[in-house]
């Protein structure tokens, strides 16, 4: 099936070259498959107006979260808060998740209470229903692996292909603060693991702790939309960080990105504990994972439309230079940007 023969390291394909090899000889056969790997869901028809949407991600202990700072209900709720972002990322709405989990003996029924007292806190706050999942003791650590099932008007739907140039690029919410909070996180475990007597130094660091242990997905976004009459025309959540997802809005629309530094929305909250751990805001902005922010395009004649939103911030727009993504920055050079991939580990 595939050419090669003997080792091939993963981390010289990367995680989408990856994927992109793995998956290359598989076709779609069945016609009710509208779209299949590649954007943030599957879309499958149902043979009515509405489609469906199917989406799946998996958090690995020691890869994802680390349980010496996140606590399992938290990590519970995370888990289900982004699986539903790649819903809404489509413009479609959840409606049920399945949850399978792996775990070593090291946990006791109560750990496994607390997780899914976070996975049921979330179900109630999206309206979504647990529908199945399967369960198994693992040799160590803890995975969960979540799928979402949700729905939107075939007509609504929203791929991360689109995008034309002349569209402007707009985000919601903030960037950069999950990272923040998560390299605060590994330094004060770091000194904790150095020095067990040391109490940690999180005051005055609760939004960008917030934003990592406890991120919400944009349901408002969804509703937003629905009510202005507003279909972007691209749109992918952002869970690897704002240069590499608008790399992916740019390849699968077939233009260019450019943005500008001065227009990222950076909460005021992130400056200070920024400074301190020595980062930069705009490294943070563009780089940082896990925001689960919605970046999106759309045609300038709902420009009016969309500024009634103030959690919404246009921060560029689409050119014609496929595959180009660039930024303009504060002292007025334009560079590009890398998209920064997930590498083997
Ligand atoms: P997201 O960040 O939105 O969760 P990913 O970057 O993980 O999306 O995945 C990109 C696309 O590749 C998705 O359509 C996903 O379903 C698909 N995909 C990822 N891993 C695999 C795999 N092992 N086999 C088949 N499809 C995959
Ligand atoms: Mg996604």
């Amino acid at each position: 099936m595939f050419e090669n023969a003997g080792r091939t390291e993963i981390n010289s394909l990367g995680e989408f070259g990856l994927i992109d090899h793995l998956t290359q000889h598989f076709t779609n056969t069945q016609i009710n498959t509208l779209t299949g790997i590649g954007d943030d869901a599957a879309v499958i028809d149902t043979g009515t107006e509405e489609a469906m949407l199917v989406s799946t991600d998996m958090l690995l202990e020691g890869i994802h979260f680390d349980l010496a700072y996140m606590p399992l209900k938290h990590l519970g709720y995370k888990a289900i808060v982004i699986n539903l972002s790649d819903i809404y990322a489509m413009n479609g709405t959840p409606q049920q998740v399945t949850v399978s989990i792996g775990f070593s003996n090291r946990f006791s029924l109560e750990a496994l209470e607390e997780l899914y007292s976070g996975i049921r806190l979330a179900c109630e706050i999206y309206h979504v229903d647990l529908v199945g999942g399967d369960t198994s003791s693992a040799q160590a650590g803890l995975t969960i692996s979540i799928t979402a099932i949700g729905k939107a008007k075939k007509s609504d739907i929203t791929y991360r292909k689109g995008a034309e140039a002349g569209d402007l690029i707009a985000v919601s919410g903030d960037l950069g603060a999950a990272f923040v909070g998560l390299q605060y996180l590994i330094r004060e475990k770091k000194i904790y693991m150095e020095n067990p007597g040391v109490q940690p130094e999180l005051e005055g660091k609760d939004y960008v702790l917030e934003r990592q242990l406890k991120p919400e997905a944009r349901k408002d976004i969804i509703e937003f939309f629905n009510s202005s009459n507003i279909i972007p025309t691209s749109m992918i959540d952002i869970s690897d960080g704002l240069s590499s997802e608008l790399h992916h809005l740019a390849k699968q629309s077939g233009c260019g990105m450019l943005i500008h530094e001065d227009k990222l929305p950076i909460d005021p909250m992130m400056y200070n504990p920024c400074i301190d751990i020595g980062l930069e805001a705009t490294m943070c902005a563009t780089n940082g994972g896990e925001d689960y922010e919605l970046l999106f395009t759309i045609k300038q004649v709902d420009y009016e439309k969309l500024k009634l939103n103030s959690d919404i911030h246009i921060i560029g727009y689409c050119t014609d230079q496929y595959g180009s993504v660039k930024m303009i920055s504060k002292n007025n050079n334009e560079y590009p940007l890398e998209a920064q991939g997930w590498k083997a580990v």
